[in-house]
């Protein structure tokens, strides 16, 4: 079985349907309210989970009802929660978000609650979970400083390190060069390298900078276009499977879930990635973050 640690951030996500988007200091009546779990480290563990690895969550609640949104849906998909924690006097991460009816357009504001309370010790404190897996998947939502620990906790662990450097920020090379396969979007390319990324070939050009940087296998992905991957020997362009898309949110999440499944099974990359491509493609069809990732199911069988 593909044994997989997630280190990242566990939010609610308080999403309101409007017909437009507030102004400054204007009121709006909503016309539907959801309230469901997020965050991309809970993303991408439900997204790893689904598709059959045994995936142990290392993160931080608070201790507010709202742990329970997360919680629950981390235990539905069957997540190993041995790892998970409970910040005493702090509130657990949340996302108020406003979506306009009219335009599709979002407003979000995100308060990171417990998830910036997770200290390099604690993750230590996992050490078990690491020596359990084949794969640590990790992303920037927890303090720099504990990403960096359990970058390094992995590598003395044996572990493949997947980094999904979001939200873009620049990020020091000493840290860069714990990761074995980096995942950014083409914002986050744009900002690592600092050159503008909107296709192929500024893909390849940004992954290559990187690739040097890092000596990692640097995969860029680029929404409906698919992925590139750039390596010391040169890159590749492989495109997304053509779907009908109707929300594209946490579709880097379903790519970053797939990948570590596919590499804890031991699988050379290249096939890795076209699981990736396949579940972050297949996860667009349906609406949702957490909701819309792909279960092994769906993968075989597109239509189902
Ligand atoms: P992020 O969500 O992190 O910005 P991307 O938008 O690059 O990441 O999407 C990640 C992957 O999801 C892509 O490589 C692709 O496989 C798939 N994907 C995203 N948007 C679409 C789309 N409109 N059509 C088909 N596949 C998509």
């Amino acid at each position: 079985m593909a044994e997989i640690v997630v280190v990242g951030s566990l939010n609610v996500d308080l999403a309101l349907r409007a017909k437009r988007l507030p102004s400054p200091g204007e009121t709006v009546r909503a016309d539907a309210l959801e309230i469901g779990p997020g965050g991309k480290g809970c993303n991408q563990a439900i997204a790893a989970a689904r598709l059959g690895a045994h995936v142990r969550m290392v993160g931080w609640l608070g201790d507010d009802r709202f742990a329970e949104v997360p919680e629950r849906a981390l235990a539905e998909a069957g997540v190993d929660l041995a790892h998970l924690r409970r910040a005493p006097g702090t509130a657990t991460g949340m996302a108020a978000i406003v979506v306009s009816d009219e335009t599709g357009q979002n407003q979000i504001a995100v308060f990171p609650g417990a998830n910036r309370e997770v200290t390099p010790e604690q993750v230590r404190d996992a050490a078990e979970a690491f020596r359990a897996s084949t794969v640590l998947l990790v992303q920037l939502e927890l303090p720099l400083a504990t990403v960096d620990a359990a970058l390094d906790l992995a590598r003395e662990s044996g572990c493949t390190t997947i980094l999904d450097p979001a939200p873009a920020r620049e990020l020091p090379d000493d840290l860069l060069r714990k990761v074995d396969v980096l995942t950014p979007n083409e914002t986050e390319a744009s900002l690592l390298c600092g050159h503008p990324v909107s296709d192929v070939e500024s893909a390849a050009a940004a992954g290559s900078r990187l690739c040097e940087r890092t000596g990692a296998d640097v995969l860029v992905t680029l929404g409906a276009q698919g992925v590139v991957w750039v390596r010391a020997t040169g890159f590749q362009h492989l495109p997304a499977p053509a779907v009908e898309a109707v929300d594209t949110t946490g579709a880097g999440d379903a790519f970053n879930g797939a990948l570590a499944v596919a590499l804890a099974d031991r699988e050379p990359l290249v096939r890795a990635l076209g699981q990736a491509l396949r579940a972050g493609s297949d996860s667009t069809r349906r609406p949702g973050a957490a909701a819309s990732m792909p279960t092994q199911r769906d993968l075989k069988d597109p239509d189902a």
